[in-house]
């Protein structure tokens, strides 16, 4: 969860990393009253099982130190590409603008988010670029479709440009760059889970365990989920 009144990010996103204004003290025990807010990374965590977003922030309980360090590797791997690409504008796609690692809040949807490139395109539109550290496999995961289409909600809000496409580089696969198509329905799917989230952290309620039982078997919260 990120809470609001937000000046300055220092780590990963999804984790209590950010710094309040008027900081009196720790992250979670400041005495300023805040909004939370959802990021795509914990849109991804839901869509793996329900059942982490109650675990992580209605109980507080952490996942594994080594998963953690995965993802960070991965996002070094994008900072380092961000810095490479810095200047490269991709006019085989459209690209005639780009901003690149954007961290971009939405008040409507309590969501925020950071993006490795915004793209502004010929065409009037603008999309989310993200660098995945993953060899290209064929085949685009729906937590994927959902994480960029919450990407394109957040530039849609802050930028008012449509955002039709969002792209992806897989930088284990000598950079291979796939586009997926952002649609409507996509859109309003990603907001129903978003809600669906913030059901779960208001009501405090225990969900529905993942149908698919074999990501139980080396689940972190294996042993305190009683499937
Ligand atoms: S043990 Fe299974 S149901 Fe429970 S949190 Fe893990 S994946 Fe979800």
């Amino acid at each position: 969860m990120i809470k609001e009144n937000i000046s300055q990010i220092e780590g990963d996103i999804g984790k209590c990393c950010i710094q309040c204004e008027n900081n009196e003290g720790d992250i979670g025990k400041c005495r300023i009253q805040t909004n939370i807010f959802v990021t795509p990374s914990e849109v991804i965590e839901y869509l793996f099982c329900p059942r982490f977003i109650y675990f992580m922030n209605v109980l507080k309980i952490e996942q594994h130190e080594h998963k953690r360090k995965l993802v960070n590797k991965g996002r070094d791997i994008h900072i380092l590409k961000m810095v490479c690409n810095k200047d490269y504008l991709r006019k085989k796609i459209g690209a005639i603008d780009k901003k690149i690692d954007v961290y971009l809040t939405s008040k409507k949807l309590k969501l925020v988010g950071r993006i490795d490139e915004v793209l502004f395109l010929e065409n009037d539109e603008a999309a989310p670029l993200d660098y995945k550290y993953a060899f290209w496999e064929d085949r685009i995961y729906k937590t994927l479709r959902i994480q960029q289409t919450l990407y394109a909600l957040l530039i849609e809000e802050n930028f008012n440009k449509k955002v039709g496409k969002a792209f992806l580089v897989y930088v284990r696969s000598k950079n291979h760059l796939e586009e997926i198509r952002i649609t409507e329905n996509m859109k309003k799917e990603a907001i129903v889970i978003v809600n669906e989230i913030f059901d779960i952290l208001n009501q405090n309620y225990f969900p529905k365990a993942t149908k698919n039982k074999n990501k139980c078997l080396d689940c972190t919260y294996r042993n305190i989920c009683s499937v």
